[in-house]
């Protein structure tokens, strides 16, 4: 491993991933590696979301102090935390833009020596457009964000900032026509009062605390550790990921801890763990159903029908694997049986031809939509200042709304965060790219670094050229 040569030798690193899992699984690793070896665990920290204030605050303060060699993060310690300057970065699959790259690269710099960044690309095919067209990195000038200003999640946290800061005043405006509205609201929710012409912050809470620069949404799970007499909360989980997460029989791991959660009391927001020592950890299976609630704008191109509205998006883990670790084999199963999550949110989707199964065949089209997701979900970040992360792409063969296949791309946010606007009016260049990234690669049939892995695929056609005839199909060209 890259990050055990440059923390054996006491060069101070951080190492950024994607998920939260996989800062867990890391350290883990890094964990068994080192114990001892450094003096103590305490020399190579996590760092994510969900852990908690005091714990966060503990190893900023060890990573400036230099008390910590190694820290791995998700994109959780990328700006606005004053963690000093380290030696080195060591950037685990591509962040999705190039801004985050940049950020994440700039936490290794010191003044007056020499620092390194590496960036490591995934086999996915966005890291590899990457590293195979690096103008398009070191070319271009970082994205700009994109956020969408009237989604109410994001407005209502942000006038809850902006009050905290300085009382708003009878007749102020904050971007919309409603935010008296927003703030008689506030007054409700006891976070404002109103006296003379001037509206107050009467919450004990600072605002901030509940803001995600990325992320708008609220209501966070506890998980509480009973392993001893004495019950403590170790830390939180959002409610769109507590049901992967923390559902029973999961294995939580905390800075490279194991718990068991025995216990999800879903309606209280809460999960009982207790400290086990296993050599898996868990991975929860997601199935995510979507239904059209509304369009906005919509436009016929030669066939195809793409549209642009409001969404329903449910999501339900049914089973979860246990994992082995260091080899990754699967050595087992359980079911999951909670309430589906849903979200409203924004999706741009494209609809092909309802005669198209007369050109090709079912199992085709089932191969060929398979192939889109893939490749769509990784094209798409090309365009949007986002992360595959942030944005989901579910194919239907035949959808109840449009009665035709069709490809929908939503924003993964409660309300939609403009994602989905932009790619609209970028259809054609999308998939042109898609296309390009498929030809780009050198595989025969196809592979995870374009449309899949050969064995998500069923029947005996090529799935490498059955996307390719879809996205002609959408482009208009055949
Ligand atoms: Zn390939």
């Amino acid at each position: 491993m890259l990050s055990e040569e440059f923390i054996k030798n006491g060069i101070q690193t951080i190492v950024f991933v994607r998920t939260r899992l996989n800062v867990e699984v890391l350290v883990t690793y890094l964990k068994d590696l080192f114990f001892g070896k450094l003096g103590g665990e305490g020399r190579v920290r996590g760092y994510r979301g969900g852990y908690l204030p005091r714990e966060r605050r503990e190893i900023e303060r060890g990573l400036r102090e230099g008390s910590i060699t190694g820290v791995v993060s998700t994109n959780a310690l990328e700006l606005g935390i004053d963690i000093g300057s380290l030696e080195a970065s060591i950037i685990c699959g591509y962040p999705g833009t190039i801004s985050s790259t940049w950020q994440q690269a700039g936490r290794a710099g010191r003044r007056h020596s020499s620092s390194v960044t590496i960036l490591i690309a995934g086999s996915d095919p966005l890291d590899q457009y990457i590293v195979k067209n690096p103008e398009y990195f070191l070319g271009s000038s970082p994205e700009h964000g994109l956020i969408n200003p009237d989604n109410l999640a994001i407005l209502y946290s942000h006038m809850k900032c902006a009050a905290f800061e300085l009382p708003f005043e009878d007749g102020e405006k904050f971007g919309v026509e409603t935010t008296g509205e927003v703030l008689k609201y506030m007054e409700e929710a006891r976070i404002l009062r109103h006296v003379g012409n001037r509206w107050h912050w009467s919450s004990e809470a600072f605002p901030s605390d509940e803001v995600s620069l990325r992320n708008a949404s609220e209501e966070n799970f506890i998980i509480i550790d009973v392993t001893a007499p004495q019950h403590r909360v170790i830390g939180e989980v959002d409610r769109f990921a507590a049901p992967m997460m923390i559902h029973e029989g999961a294995i939580y791991i905390h800075e490279g801890e194991q718990y068991q959660v025995d216990k999800l009391d879903f309606e209280g927001k809460k999960a009982y763990v207790t400290r086990v020592e296993v050599d898996y950890y868990t991975d929860a299976n997601l199935a995510v159903d979507l239904r059209v609630l509304d369009v906005f704008k919509e436009e016929g191109l030669s066939g195809v029908v793409k549209s642009c509205g409001e969404v329903m998006v449910s999501a339900l883990v049914t089973m979860y694997k246990k994992i082995k670790f260091y080899t990754h084999e699967n050595i087992g199963s359980g079911q999951v049986n909670l309430p589906e999550m849903e979200m409203h949110t924004t999706s741009y989707w494209a609809s092909l031809p309802e005669d198209i199964e007369g050109a090709i065949s079912r199992s085709e089209l089932e191969n060929g939509l398979l192939g889109l997701s893939n490749i769509l979900a990784n094209a798409a970040p090309i365009f949007l200042m986002c992360s595959p992360r942030d944005i989901k792409v579910v194919c239907q063969v035949k959808s109840t709304f449009t009665q035709r296949p069709t490809v929908f791309i939503y924003d993964n946010y409660p309300g939609g965060v403009g994602f989905s606007e932009k790619l609209y009016e970028l259809h054609g260049e999308l998939y042109k790219t898609a296309r390009e990234m498929i030809e780009q690669c050198p595989c025969e049939a196809g592979c995870p670094s374009c449309v899949g892995p050969l064995n998500a695929f069923s029947g005996s056609e090529n799935p490498k050229e059955t996307t390719l005839k879809l996205i002609d199909v959408i482009l208009g060209t055949k």
